[in-house]
């Protein structure tokens, strides 16, 4: 029988990131993803036509300057991972001609927003710094380091002004947060869309603590030179340099639990593998628990809280595009630099029609929403062999749709990217039918489909709600990665820092296994974690 110190369930990012720290530590990891491919949402594809490649998850990258494990694993050096980070990060144009913009200097930004109104543009920039100071200070470091009781929390918020301002917008809505800080109802849309791209309700409370977040990310987004799967594929390198083990297309049948304690894992094909020091879940709660552990070996407090976990109403539709000529928009005609914007959001014209996006989603119906499109090629042109481009649609959709559910996706997916691309045609003409030379349409149905951990295509694997969120993600049993199961570890997105490409959950899951077995740490504490410690904010 095949024996590792530790088996990890899923390779995404997360899981990765737990199997590359522990593999330079020295120890002997298995890696098993059930596609034929690692990465889980770092992913590269060929969707549309040979030699067009396409981010089919994830494409912003948000924490690049935080997160520790693309230093502590010096991918750029030993590697050769390397960043996009383009100068016009976001632009909104509205039906009338003009546009709100977006850069990654502050001040740019200002001037765009002054034409809206200069209060804005003032008050923007006063958003910037105190969202910059709240980044450094605690919403990033806090990313990478276990959570602490939420009450035990505030309380150390409180000591700092910084802190103490971020804590207070906890029980705001993501737009009554924006409405207090910004009158122009056109820069209103614009942030607000910002701070609800990743999974936030506009009119979610508990959570309010997040939108400096979320809006402070809107202008330092990376795109991965050659991809985002690249990090994946750099990552596994470092796997299996460092003398660990991948295998794909490797089915979980159970975790095996032996008088409370874990001991290996079952796979669908029959083979067993044994864990000699733990197992590290990168799945979400049903899976790892319900799926993989069984009920009857779970206590009824873990049983309750892995029952009430709850995932996302709403994920992504997403339009691949492979595209004759780049877009060349109408606002650009005036200043060309508009046709280099990372993100375009288009299709919201006032704050209103976000919300009735929203509500729409809430309703389970398409509506007449907008979204945001990005066309990488122009930034990067290694996505395109032909010298031709990329294109990407992701628009916020309903999973179940009114009124026949998640299946109806498979009826209505076509004529809804239609009507996505003539939104496009809109703003810059020259996307016509002919431009357009291939598309690939995914849903939130078919994202559930392709990863299961995903639930209802919820890429957080756990919805942004205020008690699944901090010591309450996924639950007060499991939030510091490990479980009221010996031996048994979790690290996707379902767990503390959460969703999206940050790295976090798999950091942190290492951190606590390291200790639990004594592992020599050969990484340093995360530089922002340190300072906020010895201000006394952890
Ligand atoms: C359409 C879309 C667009 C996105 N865009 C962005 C973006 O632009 N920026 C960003 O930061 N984030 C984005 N995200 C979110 C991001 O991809 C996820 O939050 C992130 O990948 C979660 O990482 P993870 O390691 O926890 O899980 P995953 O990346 O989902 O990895 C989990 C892995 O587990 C495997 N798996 C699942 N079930 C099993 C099983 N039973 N046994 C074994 N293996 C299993 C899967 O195959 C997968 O490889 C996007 C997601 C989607 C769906």
């Amino acid at each position: 029988m095949a024996e590792y110190d530790g088996i990890i369930l899923g390779g995404g990012p997360n899981g990765l990131t737990v199997a590359a720290y522990l593999a330079k530590a020295g120890l002997k990891v298995l890696v098993a993803d059930r596609r034929y491919e690692i990465g889980g949402g770092l992913a590269t594809e060929q969707v549309t036509i040979p030699g067009f490649y396409h981010d089919t998850h994830a494409i912003y990258h948000m924490m690049v300057e935080y997160a520790p494990p693309l230093r502590d694993l010096a991918l750029d050096t030993t590697y050769d991972l390397s960043w996009i980070y383009p100068e016009l990060q976001v632009v909104m144009p509205f039906s009338d001609g003009t546009y709100l913009a977006l850069y990654k200097d502050v001040e740019k930004s200002c001037e765009s927003i002054k034409k809206f109104s200069a209060k804005d543009a003032q008050s923007f920039r006063n958003f910037a710094k105190i969202s910059d100071e709240a980044m450094d200070l605690f919403l990033a470091p806090a990313t990478y380091v276990n959570p602490i009781p939420s009450l035990e929390q505030v309380a150390k918020l409180e000591t700092h002004p910084t802190t103490k301002w971020d804590d207070e917008l906890t029980g705001y809505t993501p737009k009554e947060i924006v409405d207090a800080w910004f009158e122009s109802d056109r820069v209103r849309a614009l942030l607000l869309y910002l701070s609800c791209m990743w999974g936030l309700d506009y009119d979610l409370e508990g959570l309010g603590y997040l939108v400096p977040l979320m809006i402070n990310r809107g202008w330092h987004l990376r795109l991965c030179r050659g991809g985002s799967h690249h990090v994946a594929h750099l990552l596994g390198k470092c796997i299996v340099e460092n003398g660990s083990r991948i295998v794909t297309g490797a089915i979980p049948k159970r975790i095996i639990i032996e008088n409370g304690e874990t001991k290996g894992v079952e796979f669908e094909d029959g083979s067993v593998v044994k864990a000699n020091k733990f197992v590290v879940s990168s799945l979400n709660p049903h899976q790892t628990f319900y799926d993989l552990v069984g009920k009857e070996n779970l206590d009824p407090n873990l049983d309750t809280r892995v029952s009430n976990w709850r995932y996302s109403d709403w994920s992504l539709f997403t339009v691949h595009l492979a595209i004759n000529e780049r877009p060349r928009f109408k606002m650009a005609e005036a200043n060309p630099e508009l046709n280099n914007a990372l993100i375009y959001v288009l299709g919201y014209d006032s704050e209103a029609d976000l919300v009735n996006h929203f509500e729409d989603i809430r309703g389970g119906r398409l509506g007449a929403g907008g979204f945001n499109c990005c066309f990488p090629s122009v930034h990067d042109p290694t996505r395109s062999r032909t010298g031709q481009h990329v294109g990407l649609i992701s628009q916020e959709a309903p999973y179940k749709l009114q009124p026949d559910g998640a299946q109806m996706w498979y009826r209505v997916r076509a004529e809804h990217a239609e009507r996505c691309k003539e939104l496009v045609r809109k703003f810059a003409p020259n996307m016509t039918e002919a431009n357009i030379l291939y598309d690939s349409i995914s849903t939130p149905l078919d994202t559930e489909n392709k990863f299961p951990n995903m639930k209802q295509g919820c890429f957080k694997e756990g919805a942004y709600l205020p008690l699944q969120m901090g010591f309450g993600r996924p639950n007060e049993l499991c939030s510091q990665h490990s479980t009221p199961i010996k031996g048994l570890y979790m690290c996707g997105s379902c767990t503390h820092s959460g969703g999206m490409i940050t790295y976090g959950p798999g950091f942190n899951a290492v951190e606590k296994i390291a200790e639990d077995f004594g592992i020599h740490k050969w990484w340093p504490e995360p530089r922002g974690v340190k300072e906020a410690k010895a201000l006394g904010l952890f």
